[in-house]
């Protein structure tokens, strides 16, 4: 189903969407619940996890099955992200936490998930390939629906930025991120890029860059008891001037890509989406981190908003499957 403003969403109700005349863009949720299954990177067990629908205004909600009662819930917010270390580990006042949820987090704002329920039976997300692709081939296989609710967007209002520099947020019309990496070493060296998060180019240029580490740093990681689950099926291992991996690499820059997409999946955890232009120089998880609670401590920076105008149009055309229109 396409109009000549561009693709319209399939409500759960089956009746299409009305949100070009309504003027705004409205939350989106799976339409069904779907399961995986693979390796935590870091304790090396085995993990289940499943994606469920959820209600307009849950957010995104992480629930450890493993463990009794409700202090297992979990919402995917800044301010609940206990550790940024390794990954980006969230947790809660019982303890419990859930680890790596990154690049999920990357794909469910890429795909413009508003909503949904993830359990897992374990502590940490399972880092599969270690890009986000194989989350947003779940998210197209559940199916996307549009709900009775205009998405809550967060309007980046005046530039906040980090002390040493290292992230910062400015106003703008979508969200774009600005990345550079400076690493010694001559494979993956400096490398930077600026791209916009609008008509599918989370799926198409970020979705399939994947983690990487140097093999010394592996070995030490290993040595430290970390990284058990880690292997050349689910990270990019450097080591020297070359890749280990058979194959070599998905895109000429997959570096710089990985750490843009972390930067999204980290974004994400605002618990909306930013509208606003993100720098990142040689950051990571902590900057990610701190550059919300920076944000957020500070009310004249941002405001909640929906989109209009243009904004329409991009998000609509941004979606990630533009082959749905075809189908529906
Ligand atoms: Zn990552």
């Amino acid at each position: 189903m396409t109009t000549s403003k561009g693709t319209m969403m399939v409500k759960a109700d089956g009746k299409a969407s009305e949100q070009e005349s309504a003027g705004t863009v409205n939350q989106r949720t799976l339409k069904t619940s779907i399961n995986c299954s693979g390796v935590a990177l870091h304790s090396g067990s085995k993990v289940s996890m499943t994606l469920f629908p959820a209600d307009a205004d849950t957010g995104i909600v992480f629930k450890r099955t493993d463990i009794a009662g409700h202090g297992a819930e979990i919402p995917a917010r800044w301010d609940h992200v206990v550790d940024t270390r390794m990954c980006t580990t969230l947790g809660n006042k019982d303890g419990v936490t859930i680890g790596t949820v990154e690049h999920l987090m990357a794909a469910l704002s890429g795909c413009g998930i508003d909503n949904a329920r993830i359990e897992l039976n374990g502590p940490e997300v399972p880092i599969m390939d270690g890009s986000a692709q194989p989350f947003v081939f779940l998210v197209d296989c559940a199916g996307v629906v549009e709900q009775d609710a205009p998405r809550r967007v967060i309007r980046i209002l005046k530039p906040v930025s980090l002390d040493d520099g290292s992230a910062r947020l400015t106003p703008g019309t979508h969200l774009s991120l600005d990345f550079e990496i400076d690493f010694d070493n001559d494979m993956v060296s400096k490398q930077s890029l600026s791209i916009g998060v609008v008509n599918g180019s989370f799926a198409k240029e970020l979705a399939r860059a994947r983690t990487f580490g140097f093999l010394h740093e592996v070995e030490a990681l290993r040595n430290a008891g970390l990284a058990k689950g880690g292997s050349l099926d689910n990270a990019i291992v450097v080591s020297g001037d070359s890749v280990l991996n058979e194959g070599g690499l998905r895109y000429d820059d997959e570096f710089v890509r990985h750490k843009v997409l972390d930067a999204i999946g980290d974004l994400y955890l605002s618990g909306a989406p930013i509208i606003g232009n993100f720098q990142g120089v040689c950051s990571g998880h902590a900057a990610n981190n701190a550059l919300l609670h920076a944000l957020f401590a500070d009310p004249d920076a941002w405001e909640y908003d929906v989109l209009h105008g243009d904004e329409v149009l991009s998000a609509i055309d941004g979606g990630i499957f533009p082959e749905l229109a075809e189908i529906a």
